[in-house]
């Protein structure tokens, strides 16, 4: 016999967790799976980690601290992120928890070691993994990945980075600013692809200033580990590393038995979803990184809340669409909301933008962090905001006011009309909107 719940969410991520709480505060009798840790991707191997690091490295020097010091520090971060109940309160919201690696046996029927369980509706939300590009040698030469860097025994000397994305970007400079001489290789003719092109340029200026090297439309031929060092080939040449670190996209993570059921999939294997969130199978819903959609911590807890909403209400509606900024936690920060320019003039006629060089405000000039720029672009006769993107200090939390006012359609002389306080990082954004209003 199985047990009977009204939902079963596996993986307990940004995702999953949200819906598991809401409705097993709501009184609803639901059971979470998870396999390996509480608090998904973001707390145990991605957000928290990666921005504790970036918080050390920046004070490693002055500290004095060693590798494993901040190994242990990078810890105790996570440990004050999480609380400490090994269970993460989950009794308390009403949720039974199940650890082990599920197998669907059929679309609401789940085997999780020798129990059974089953629910009226099922959340898939298993998020995603580390990918491994096919480069020949890479598997062997036990590659680094965000799932082990975070613990080395020690510090590399030497790191290699593959992939320019915000992973190996952020990972990059801070093992950098931790001393370790950094190369990061792109296969692209630029880092940060899904930034503004000036954004992108301005990065890979700052991050070779702090003595990153960038190879772009670097075409890696072969990688092999020879005892404690890794050897990269490319067309260019051959460099000796002691690590490297495989930055170079994420692959998801699919409970068993689904495919066996007939899941539907895309062409790169993330689940198929509906815009309310349904898969093809009946009383199975995805959320999160798995669905392949924009991978965010905030992204996922907003698909999630739209989810649990339709599972508690029987219905199924769209996930409204909303916009969705995001930063790279580099020094200089990059703060994206909205279009980039390349992508407003595809789309609108009349497209203006604005640029406004940091260095020009008296908080920058007061902080001496004068590197960097905020762009605006505003579309037809109307001066409506369609993107601002920011590379600059506090550009992740400038981002938020950029995000406001294009959500809610506002014009670029809206936000220059609006006083903002003296001296803070806050008036780059609205003196840059003065320049189109
Ligand atoms: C290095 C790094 C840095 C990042 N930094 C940021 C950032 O600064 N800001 C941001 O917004 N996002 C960041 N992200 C992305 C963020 O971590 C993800 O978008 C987020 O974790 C997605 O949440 P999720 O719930 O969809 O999946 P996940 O967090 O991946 O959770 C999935 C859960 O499912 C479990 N699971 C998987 N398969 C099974 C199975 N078969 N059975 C049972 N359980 C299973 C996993 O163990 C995991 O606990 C970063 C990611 C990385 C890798």
């Amino acid at each position: 016999m199985s047990e009977q719940f009204d939902l079963i969410v596996i993986g307990n991520g940004s995702a999953g967790d949200g819906i598991a709480r809401t409705l097993g505060r709501q009184g609803k009798r639901v059971a979470v799976i998870e396999r390996s840790h509480l608090g998904g991707e973001c707390l145990n191997d991605g957000c928290v980690p990666s921005k504790a690091l970036i918080h050390l490295s920046k004070r490693a020097a002055c500290e004095g601290l060693r590798w494993d010091e901040i190994v242990a520090r990078i810890q105790a971060v996570q440990l004050n992120v999480s609380g400490s109940d090994p269970n993460g309160g989950m009794a308390a919201d009403g949720i039974e928890l199940f650890w082990g690696d599920p197998e669907f046996v059929a679309p609401a029927l789940i085997r999780v070691g020798d129990r059974e369980l089953s629910a009226r509706d099922v959340v898939v939300a298993t998020g995603t993994e580390p990918g491994l590009p096919p480069t020949p040698g890479l598997a062997d030469a036990s590659p680094r990945t965000n799932r082990t860097i975070f613990t080395m025994p020690e510090r590399p000397d030497r790191l290699a980075v593959i992939g320019g994305g915000p992973i190996g970007l952020e990972l990059g400079q801070a093992f950098r600013q931790l001393g370790s001489e950094v190369t990061i290789f792109e296969a692209l003719d630029r880092i940060a692809l899904t930034e503004d092109a000036e954004v992108s340029l301005e990065l890979t200026k700052a991050l070779e200033l702090c003595g990153v090297r960038i190879e772009t439309k670097a075409t890696i031929e072969c990688v092999t580990r020879d005892g404690g060092h890794v050897i990269i080939s490319t067309e260019r040449g051959t460099h000796v590393f002691d690590e490297v670190l495989v930055a170079a996209g994420r692959r998801p993570q699919i409970p068993r038995g689904l495919e066996k059921l007939g899941l539907k999939v895309d062409r790169r294997g993330f689940i198929d979803i509906s815009a309310c969130g349904r898969t093809n199978l009946p009383g199975v819903w995805a959320a999160g990184d798995v669905t392949g959609k924009l991978q965010f911590t905030h992204y996922a807890s907003y698909q999630a809340h739209h989810i649990g909403e339709h599972v508690m209400h029987g219905t199924c509606k769209p996930v409204p669409e909303t916009l969705v900024p995001w930063a790279i936690f580099t020094d200089p920060e990059v703060g994206h909301a909205g279009l980039t320019e390349e992508e407003a003039r595809a789309r609108f006629c009349g497209v203006r933008s604005a640029v406004l060089r940091a260095e020009e405000l008296d908080w920058f000039r007061t902080t001496e962090q004068t590197g960097g720029f905020v762009k605006v672009i505003t579309e037809g006769d109307t001066g409506r905001l369609v993107g601002a993107h920011f590379v600059c200090a506090q550009a992740s939390t400038l981002v938020g006011e950029a995000c406001l006012a294009i959500q809610h359609q506002m014009a670029a002389g809206d936000v220059a009309s609006t006083v903002h306080a003296y001296p803070t990082a806050s008036e780059l954004f609205r003196w840059a909107c003065a320049q189109l209003a």
